[in-house]
């Protein structure tokens, strides 16, 4: 896929205030600092549509673009667990929640994950949150730049393993990416482009 236009749309905090236009949406997620916001304007093409960590007032926000006028690209932003109060059951903010659970024409979620670390637990218990709702999700291991390939393959078997010992049947499709070197734009605009096609 060609990325002929990209266009901010709108940012806020409520996922009632999210453009009411359906049209397919994928959904960008993960940890600060996984290189999201890098990820977002590799595969645009674009070097400042997404605001970096580099970037004074970068708050937390759900922030919505409009990719070749038949998408949107959602910039969610860095998860985090909620407050736990009298239940012992971690819970993450709700208005990330309360997307994923609301937002309709959301097609498929791509969830970053550092390639340089072993598993970390909130990054798996999000997508146990994603497998429990039902929302389609695939990984993005991100920076391969900063490893050796084996490294790589080796974390990504971790994660499997991890994965396949707690809740999940399969592992999810994933994909490796590189900001540094544009490694993943074509197969990650390929897969948003198989989807949008069927
Ligand atoms: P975000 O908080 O997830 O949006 O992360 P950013 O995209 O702002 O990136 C966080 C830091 O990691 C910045 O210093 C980036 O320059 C760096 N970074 C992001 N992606 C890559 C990558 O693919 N390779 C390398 N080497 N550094 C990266």
């Amino acid at each position: 896929m060609q990325i002929k236009s990209a266009e901010f749309i709108v940012s806020n905090s409520e996922v009632s205030k999210c453009p009411s236009e359906h049209i397919p949406e994928y959904a960008f997620i993960g940890r600060s600092n996984v290189g999201k916001s890098s990820l977002i304007n590799m595969i645009t093409g674009r070097n400042k549509l997404a605001k970096t960590s580099g970037t004074p007032g970068k708050t937390q926000l759900i922030n919505h673009f409009k990719i070749n006028k038949n998408w949107f690209l959602v910039d969610l932003p860095g998860y985090g667990y909620a407050r736990v109060s009298k239940s012992t059951k971690k819970e993450f903010q709700s208005f990330i929640t309360d997307y994923f659970k609301q937002r309709k024409a959301l097609v498929c979620t791509f969830v970053l994950v550092d390639s340089r670390h072993t598993p970390q637990k909130i990054d798996v218990e999000f997508m146990e949150f994603l497998a429990e709702n039902e929302i389609p999700f695939v990984i993005i291991f991100t920076k391969t730049d900063k490893l050796k390939p084996k490294a790589i393959t080796q974390n990504i078997a971790k994660y499997e393993a991890e994965m396949l010992k707690e809740k999940f049947e399969y592992f999810p499709t994933y994909f490796t990416s590189s900001s540094a070197n544009k490694n993943g734009k074509d197969d990650i605009l390929n897969f948003i482009d198989s989807i949008n096609k069927d």
